[in-house]
């Protein structure tokens, strides 16, 4: 079904709520856990972009006057039909991306999770009327959108990371035009498809694929895009924050995470450790907040270490379409090729490979059947570094892997210095059962995110979002719909002369 739907929208792109094919030059789409060729998106000219940006400016006025509980109802049958979709959409999920099904559905459910929570936001929305300074005066404040919207969001979840963007900003009563990462386009194009079928107005969701820079710069240099919600590095982060000065759009900059996760001596051990390995796991570690830097006491190291070593052994690898599968390729080869990079880096310095450390040899396919990886496949061994320090790369680069940098140390200040040494600063974690140390510890870390014995952090009500060079903006909680409205303050004088 998954690769018969991927055939369907290969080589086309949705502009005015149409599937668009052009003769268009290819970038051809591979399934990263076998290598084959799943279908081709097109890279479009400027003035297909500029087309789809004409086609959001069209739709705005319309979108934006329609009652807030018709902009809900459409976005909840959007949401519904995503739900009685999720197989599909799972299936897609793993074709381009590689996660095991599970993990997929996974995603599509909190994705969609999303659609819901910003559906009942969009009628919640109000601003206030106050007295004056002087007689007869009233004092307003409303809400308005901020226009038409431009997003760019990353392969690690091609589907969660659209509906997170896609849903506030159509909520709040903006159009938007997005492109998706090169690697993962159709579980946008397939998500749009079903937008169109909930009888969301043509023109409101726009999916356009071509070449990233290019695109990227069309929309910080349009005056008529009023805001851009952009996840994926920090470098690129910083050229489209350079690039939109230009235009002193709105922006929200989801980047990268160097997240700590620090288990203090009093900590539940096997709560820490099966937190640990769900928060590091997840997506083979390619998440920006996965847990980068694992700093554990003295007092517990060794301990701690006999826990999550047993489960690392018992981790399969393979092709994310065997059901019995829990870890799947990493993404691409530059991808294996930085693991590699910052072991070597780790071991010249002092680390010590307890488990994994390489490229895995063998894999499952999805047929449960052990096979040798090729020289060009992207498995890689669930990997733990022991002895690590502050002087190797892997201390400050976000790793994007299933590697567990474990650090020691001896007191609580010590370790938030450390923590708090990076550039970064979106999620870290903390397991201690004092109260006081949480708070102490949370509140002195510099990170927009904190999991106090928690290590599953991200879902629709907290408010999503870093500092530092992990950007800024919210997405999420109550806060999510505000970054796509702007506030309008009216000043009443009701004296009639
Ligand atoms: P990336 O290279 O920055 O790519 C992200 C998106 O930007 C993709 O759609 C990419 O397009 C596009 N892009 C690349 N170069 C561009 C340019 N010059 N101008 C405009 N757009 C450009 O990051 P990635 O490797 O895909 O994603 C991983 C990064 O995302 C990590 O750093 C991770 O921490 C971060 N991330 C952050 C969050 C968060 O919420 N804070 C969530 C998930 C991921 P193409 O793929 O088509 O080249």
């Amino acid at each position: 079904m998954a690769k018969e739907k991927v055939a369907q929208l290969s080589e086309s792109y949705f502009v005015n709520n149409s599937f668009i094919k052009r003769n268009r030059e290819i970038i051809p789409i591979v399934n990263p856990s076998t290598l084959e060729n799943i279908g081709n998106i097109p890279i479009l000219h400027d003035s297909d972009v500029i087309d789809a940006i004409d086609s959001a400016v069209a739709a705005l006025k319309g979108w934006g006057a329609l009652s807030a509980s018709n902009r809900s109802k459409l976005l909840t049958d959007w949401h519904d039909l995503i739900l009685e979709n999720q197989n599909l959409l799972a299936e897609i999920l793993v074709l381009e991306q590689g996660k095991p099904f599970l993990e997929a559905q996974k995603e599509i459910i909190y994705g969609a999770g999303f659609i819901k929570w910003f559906a009942a936001e969009a009628e919640k929305l109000s601003g206030y009327i106050a007295e004056g300074t002087k007689e007869n005066q009233k004092i307003m404040l409303e809400y308005e959108p901020v226009g038409v919207v431009a997003a760019i969001t990353p392969w690690n979840f091609p589907s969660a990371m659209i509906t997170r963007k896609i849903a506030p900003a159509i909520a709040a009563g903006c159009t938007i035009v997005l492109k998706p990462s090169e690697l993962t386009p159709f579980s946008a194009l397939a998500l749009a498809e079903l937008a169109k079928k909930a009888n969301i107005p043509a023109g409101v969701l726009n999916i356009i694929t071509g070449k990233a820079e290019q695109i990227g710069k069309i929309f910080a240099e349009d005056f008529r895009i009023r805001k851009l919600s952009f996840t994926g590095s920090s470098r690129v982060g910083k050229i489209l924050y350079e690039n939109s000065a230009l235009t002193l759009k709105k922006l929200s900059l989801e980047l990268g995470g160097n997240a700590p996760f620090i288990v203090f001596e009093d900590a539940n051990l096997e709560l820490a450790a099966s937190h640990l390995l769900l928060s590091k796991l997840r997506n083979m570690g390619q998440a920006c907040i996965a847990p980068n830097r694992i700093f554990l006491h003295n007092n517990i190291h060794d301990k701690f270490l006999s826990f999550i070593t047993d489960k690392f052994n018992n981790i399969k690898v393979g092709d994310g379409n065997n059901q019995s599968v829990n870890a799947g390729p990493l993404i691409n080869k530059q991808a294996l090729d930085k693991l590699e990079r910052l072991i070597a880096d780790a071991v010249t310095k002092g680390a010590k490979v307890l488990i994994g450390g390489s490229k895995a040899t063998t894999y499952f396919d999805k047929d449960d059947n052990e096979v040798t990886a090729s020289l060009e496949q992207n498995f890689f061994l669930p990997t733990i570094l022991v002895n690590c320090t502050n002087d190797m790369n892997i201390f400050h680069e976000e790793i994007f892997g299933p590697i567990l940098a474990i650090y020691k140390f001896e007191s609580i200040d010590d370790v938030i210095k450390q923590a708090n040494n990076t550039q970064y600063g979106l999620a870290s974690y903390i397991f201690t059962q004092s109260t006081s140390l949480a708070f102490k510890v949370s509140s002195e870390l510099d990170f927009g995110i904190v999991g106090i014995n928690e290590g599953i952090i991200s879902n629709n009500i907290g408010a999503f979002g870093g500092r530092k060079d992990s950007g800024f903006g919210v997405e999420g909680s109550k806060l999510g719909i505000l970054e796509f409205l702007n506030t309008k303050y009216i000043c009443l004088n009701y004296q009639i002369i």
